[in-house]
């Protein structure tokens, strides 16, 4: 029967595969950073895009944008991330090391064992401080972003006045985010850089529980989209202590991760007027909206939907993991839905030292690549090899020329899910690739 997936083997197969790395590996990494390799780049960039469509592209009341990372520090001390971004920190006076207050048991500490060596916790701000340009004064510190969503609200009124939509509508943006994490852990999940996708939807502030209802609808058809199961899917919704200091109600989305446990995905948040009417008190900008219909200009309300992109790809990846026996040998395959998985089709020639099957099978490989671009080319070993590396990266296709294909133009076609093997003529191979 099917054997606990753990973390480490979805650690172990992006890394042996070629989807992610540590950061700065050959030094000896740099804690909290990972780097996408060649399938994990695709497929990362295959759920933003997916998410693009859904949330931008196939609606009318959305709109992206692409804002800077760095911004005026004013918009930080505006959107009260300066003074309220911060996690709890314990140091422990035996060993000097840091922890999150909130996320250990402070009776003894569990790098050295040491009991009561833990003082009163000290706020520790997130934001990862810089300077910009060559004075090194408080007038030139400004940060990373530890969120996309002001870039949206700083850019409300140049959208408002630019292309003067209808309320209710959105500014949705992907982009990094950098937070300085006390205990970066369990792979890409808590790291210090990282993309998010995110949106803002201005409302009418009388509105907000049944736009609330809706991307919550909204955001369960995501997770569908993705492919998890939604068995694997929870709500979390958010006591007001544990809240961010912008928000009316928070409702989190759990997935249940190897090895974790149910932890955060993405979230839903009512940030109520805080943003705009902050940013409005201290840029001194009138950041209402005047309603076309001469009624009365207000401040919108915000809900707003959030998803870890590098948490989307663990999950996506997680949910996708498989192990199952073909002819006694275990086998571990990447479930992945066609739309994300990063190679659709892999095209082999039987034999590699047969010239005439290997350039047939070029001239094949050459056809449908043109057409549908996720598609490689794989003669190393033999096809039963060839067919394990596909399926671990979770290709739902592989075409194989052989001396048939040269007399009636038919390939084997064999699938990735069920290992079925079917005779196909070579014009049917496209409607195979369509989602
Ligand atoms: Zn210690």
């Amino acid at each position: 029967m099917k054997s606990e997936v753990k973390l480490e083997d979805i650690v172990s197969l992006c890394k042996r595969r070629g989807f992610i790395f540590q950061g700065s590996e050959i030094y000896g990494g740099l804690a909290g950073t990972w780097d996408y390799g060649p399938l994990g780049a695709q497929l990362k960039r295959n759920i933003s895009n997916l998410w693009w469509k859904k949330f931008v592209e196939e609606r009318d009341d959305m709109y992206g944008i692409d804002s800077a990372i760095l911004m005026n520090q004013k918009v930080w001390q505006a959107s009260g991330h300066v003074d309220t971004f911060s996690d709890p920190l314990v140091e422990c006076s035996n060993c000097h090391s840091r922890f999150r207050a909130d996320k250990i048991d402070l009776n003894k500490c569990p790098n050295c064992g040491k009991e009561h060596t833990f003082g009163e916790p000290r706020e520790f701000n997130l934001l990862f401080k810089t300077q910009v340009g060559p004075v090194q004064d408080e007038s030139s510190a400004t940060y990373l972003r530890g969120e996309t969503a002001q870039g949206m609200f700083v850019n409300f009124k140049n959208v408002l006045d630019s292309i003067y939509p209808d309320i209710p509508f959105g500014l949705a943006q992907i982009g990094r985010t950098f937070r300085n994490e006390i205990s970066p852990r369990d792979f890409v999940f808590r790291s210090r850089e990282f993309e998010i996708m995110e949106l803002e939807y201005f409302i009418r502030p009388e509105t907000w529980e049944q736009n609330f209802e809706s991307w919550r609808d909204f955001s369960h058809k995501w997770f569908d989209a993705l492919g998890l199961s939604s068995g694997k899917i929870k709500e979390l919704e958010v006591p007001e202590d544990d809240r961010a200091h912008y928000s009316k109600r928070t409702i989190d989305f759990l997935y249940d991760f190897p090895s974790l446990g149910f932890d955060e995905i993405g979230g839903l948040a009512y940030r109520t007027d805080f943003d705009l009417t902050n940013h409005q008190k201290a840029s001194g900008k009138n950041l209402e909206y005047r309603p076309k219909d001469g009624s009365e200009a207000f401040i919108p309300h915000v809900i707003e939907p959030t998803y870890g992109l590098d948490r989307n790809v663990m999950a996506v990846i997680s949910g996708a993991y498989t192990k199952d026996n073909i002819n006694n040998e275990e086998r571990v395959f990447l479930k992945l839905p066609m739309e994300l998985a990063p190679v659709k089709l892999a095209v082999f020639p039987l034999l590699k030292n047969k010239p005439e099957l290997v350039d047939k099978a070029k001239q094949v490989f050459k056809s449908l690549k043109d057409k549908h671009h996720f598609v490689v080319w794989d003669d190393n070993g033999n096809i039963g090899k060839r067919y394990r590396r596909q399926d671990e990266i979770g290709t739902p296709f592989c075409v194989t020329v052989d001396f048939q294909t040269l007399g009636d133009d038919t390939v084997t076609l064999r699938s990735r899910d069920d290992t079925s093997q079917s005779r196909v003529k070579l014009s049917d191979i496209d409607s195979k690739l369509e989602n």
